[in-house]
């Protein structure tokens, strides 16, 4: 059996597609333009690459979009001022912190966003919130997670999920939204970690199985039913001597293998990855929304 590949460059396009017309509506009928700041601490490549291509997500769309510069030894006092003053900024809907920090206290820089701006979903009230299925900011990575699997079709209701992985940032949140009591939720789920044992036998039991464990191909074939759903949120590099760069990207899963016995599956690249930018800037025009109220 060959799966069904859940083209995830696909979904964001279309996703964005929409996001560009609300963005218009809202600019057009009420005035109003989405603003999202990206706070960018030192000069990591990896991270400037990531703060580049939301800038660029967000012009392609029609957000605004600001950056903040600050050096590797700015004190954590300069990196909360800067957040404040973007706190307060009208123009600004949502504010985003780059992660890693060089140096400084993460949970304090992201404590101190307002957690109306919290569009990354990450501030103990929005995770709060999620935990008491109220209404706030979900975090990009699992909610991009749920919409690949609305958008391709695949029913959550009454199926048994498999997480693996149970870190704030993915594991936890991706369990809790599809664990809601909620027409697009609604899924038993297994929550399974480094201490779990047998891991290949819950992995087996899933009828979607998702996977931020951080481990190259760690899930092979053996761990996956017969046309059991993968979801691949790991990202990772093995050595490649083919290429020019010496090395590629993988995710957890081992898509070749896995591909043969799943019925549908996401790759790596080109999975999970384009979903995250693409809610990020979901939550960005909804925050623009909600600071502006209805209508
Ligand atoms: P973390 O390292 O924070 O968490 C990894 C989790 O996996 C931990 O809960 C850990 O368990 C668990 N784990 C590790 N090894 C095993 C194992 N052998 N068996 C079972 N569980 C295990 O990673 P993140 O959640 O931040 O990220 C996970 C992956 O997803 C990474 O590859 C990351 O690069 C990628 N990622 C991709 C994104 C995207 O946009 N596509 C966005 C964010 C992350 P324990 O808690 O016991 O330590």
């Amino acid at each position: 059996m060959s799966a069904r590949i859940l083209d995830g460059n696909e979904i964001a396009a279309a996703m964005r597609e929409e996001l560009r017309s609300e963005v218009e509506e809202l600019r057009e009928q009420r005035q109003i333009t989405p603003g999202l700041a990206v706070v960018l601490v030192g000069d990591d490549p990896a991270s400037q690459s990531y703060v580049r291509n939301k800038g660029k997500a967000c012009r392609d769309v029609g957000i605004h979009s600001v950056q903040r510069n600050l050096e590797a030894s700015a004190t954590l006092d300069e990196v909360l001022e800067e957040v404040e003053r973007l706190n307060a900024d009208p123009a600004i809907h949502g504010i985003l912190v780059q992660l890693p920090l060089p140096d400084q206290d993460e949970s304090q820089v992201l404590n101190a966003i307002a957690p109306g701006k919290d569009v990354d979903g990450l501030h103990p009230l929005n995770l709060g919130k999620l935990l008491r299925q109220e209404e706030g900011f979900l975090p990009c990575t699992p909610h991009g997670v749920q919409q690949i699997l609305l958008r391709s079709g695949i029913p959550i209701a009454g199926q048994h999920v498999v997480v693996v992985g149970r870190s704030t940032l993915v594991g936890r949140p991706v369990a809790n939204i599809l664990l809601q009591k909620a027409e697009d939720a609604n899924a038993t789920v297994t929550l399974c970690h480094s201490g779990t044992a047998d891991l290949a036998a819950h992995t087996r039991s899933g009828d979607i199985v998702i996977v931020a464990a951080g481990h190259a191909q760690m899930i092979g074939a053996d761990m996956i039913r017969d046309g059991a759903t993968v979801i691949d949120v790991g990202i990772n590099f093995i050595p490649d001597p083919t290429r020019k760069s010496g090395r590629r990207m993988v995710g957890d899963v081992d898509f070749e293998a896995a591909s043969q016995v799943a019925g549908a599956i996401t790759p790596v690249p080109g999975g999970v990855g384009p979903m995250t930018i693409t809610m990020l800037l979901y939550n960005t025009i909804w925050s623009a929304k909600r600071h502006h109220g209805p209508n």
